[in-house]
């Protein structure tokens, strides 16, 4: 007779059942009794500056997840340390539940290496054994080096790697959800530091994403049902639904890029290189993703608050506090500006065209440092993830990965006037905009593209 094999499976930035390496090493086996769990890390969250809208879409899909797994006859057990150690409290499940593995998926970023390392000695104290699956990307991007050994800062030439990478290993083949139990789910011992998921999802802000696995793959099905072929043209301008929308998605492992990119090929054929310009082109976006990651997993101090460009920190940032909380609360007076943020306060998600646009109007026609920009989003998006979000706020700041020198300011109202030509998504959220001139500016544009050219230069030449 063979021996049960007791697991845990540690669901952290990968809540679904679909292509879930992690949840599929736990469960794979035959009379395997494996037990879900899940732990409300507030303090690790509040360090990430993850706000209410990323918290609750989290613990939506924890609850999601929780009715997943049920079918396929896994228990989800909720953990709260309120003090207690990460590692300590693990311990103590795999104890109760009699389990000698720990499956998970990697995460990536310095706190996030620490915690599994201590994890890892603290499990292996007990005789469990950490076992980390590449979970976040299509691609094993830590592995992908440049010819001198060290990670790429710049897109174009990783791409390039990527593309070459995929052709050797081929279209990704993602796992199948587990399959539905005949029996039911056993319920050993209580499990310490258990606290009820219930309790927490009534606490919640309402929400207008649809948390879970659903949504995200109807989106994607609609998305590449048309919207994909006009992606190169239709994802620039804000007032157009012309992108996916599957980042909330995506940011907490909802739906796997994996996924996304074998259901792409489905449509499009596995030679990536014969799509038309659209497919190609929001392929390119998923690389973007891939890119940021494998910067932060390669250049540690990214994690740490530093920039990419080490000269960069003797930017003479200004302690704008009142232009920050008028960026903050979308009254600069630059209409496109005030338009993104507001759309981020009262949607918790903003165009990627304006992200851009915004962040860049902060760091450098504001020089305020981009950090306190990135924090902010992080509060504020619904799908807050530390390596696009970093990335994204470095490459305006011209503090990180973006090939153009930093004297190339994106003026925002020539923006607004490319992109958003007739205002539509402009007047839709700044409905005091009457037309050039009727907005007040908190600063002069041309004199404060100046200022930061001069302010970068300073510290370019130490
Ligand atoms: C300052 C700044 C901050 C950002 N913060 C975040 C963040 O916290 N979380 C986040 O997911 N994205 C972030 N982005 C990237 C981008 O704005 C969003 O991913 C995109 O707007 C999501 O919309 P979508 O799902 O419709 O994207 P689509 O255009 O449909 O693209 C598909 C997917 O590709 C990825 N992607 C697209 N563009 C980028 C990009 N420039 N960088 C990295 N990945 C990309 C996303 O995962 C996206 O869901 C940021 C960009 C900037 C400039």
């Amino acid at each position: 007779m063979t021996a049960i094999r007791r697991t845990v499976f540690w669901l952290r930035g990968d809540l679904r059942v679909d292509d879930n390496p992690a949840l599929h090493a736990a469960s794979g086996g035959e009379g395997d009794r494996c037990t879900a769990i899940f732990l409300l890390d507030d303090p690790f969250w509040s360090r990430h500056h993850w706000g209410p809208a990323r918290r609750g879409m989290a613990l939506r899909a924890v609850a999601a997840m929780r009715t997943r797994l049920a079918e396929a006859g896994i228990d989800l057990r909720v953990l709260e340390p309120s003090g207690a150690s990460i590692p300590d409290v693990l311990a103590a499940a795999c104890a109760a539940l009699d389990a000698t593995e720990v499956h998970a998926g990697r995460e990536f970023g310095v706190d996030e290496a620490r915690r599994d390392e201590s994890v890892a000695t603290r499990l292996g104290d007990e005789g469990v054994e950490l076992h980390l699956h590449r979970d976040q990307t299509i691609l094993p991007v830590e592995e992908i080096r440049s010819g001198g050994g060290t990670p790429y800062t710049v897109f174009t030439p990783f791409k390039r790697k990527w593309l070459a990478m995929l052709d050797e290993t081929g279209m990704p083949e993602p796992i199948d959800p587990p399959a539905a139990a005949t029996g039911s789910i056993e319920r050993v011992r209580p499990v310490p530091h258990e606290i009820v998921l219930d309790d927490l999802l009534g606490d919640l802000p309402p929400s207008d994403f649809d948390a879970g696995e659903a949504e995200p793959h109807r989106r994607l099905d609609a998305f590449l049902d048309g919207p994909v072929l006009r992606y190169h043209e239709d994802r620039d301008p804000p007032s157009l639904d012309g992108t996916s929308s599957l980042s909330p998605w995506l940011a907490c492992g909802s739906i796997s890029p994996r996924r996304m990119l074998a259901k792409l090929a489905g449509r499009f054929g596995d030679d990536s290189a014969s799509w038309t310009e659209g497919p190609s082109t929001w392929l390119s976006e998923l690389i973007w993703r891939e890119f940021y990651r494998h910067v932060m997993d390669g250049i540690p101090r990214l994690s740490m608050d530093r920039p990419l460009h080490g000269w960069t920190d003797r930017v003479r940032w200004r302690d704008d506090d009142a232009g920050f909380e008028a960026w903050c609360e979308g009254r600069t007076g630059i209409a496109i500006v005030d338009a993104g943020m507001r759309q981020l306060a009262e949607t918790g998600w903003m165009h990627n065209r304006v992200r851009m646009i915004t962040a860049t109007f902060l760091a450098k026609h504001l020089l305020v440092d981009w950090r306190r920009g990135e924090r902010f989003f992080m509060n504020q998006l619904v799908d807050g993830d530390f390596p696009s979000n970093n990335g994204g706020w470095q490459w305006a700041a011209s503090t990180g990965t973006d090939a153009a020198p930093y004297f190339r300011i994106f003026n925002p109202d020539r923006q607004a006037e490319r992109f958003d030509p007739e205002a539509t998504y402009i007047r839709r959220w700044v409905p005091e905009y009457d037309g050039p001139g009727s907005l007040e500016p908190i600063v002069d544009l041309k004199a404060a593209r100046v200022r930061a050219i001069e302010t970068f230069k300073a510290a370019k030449n130490g």
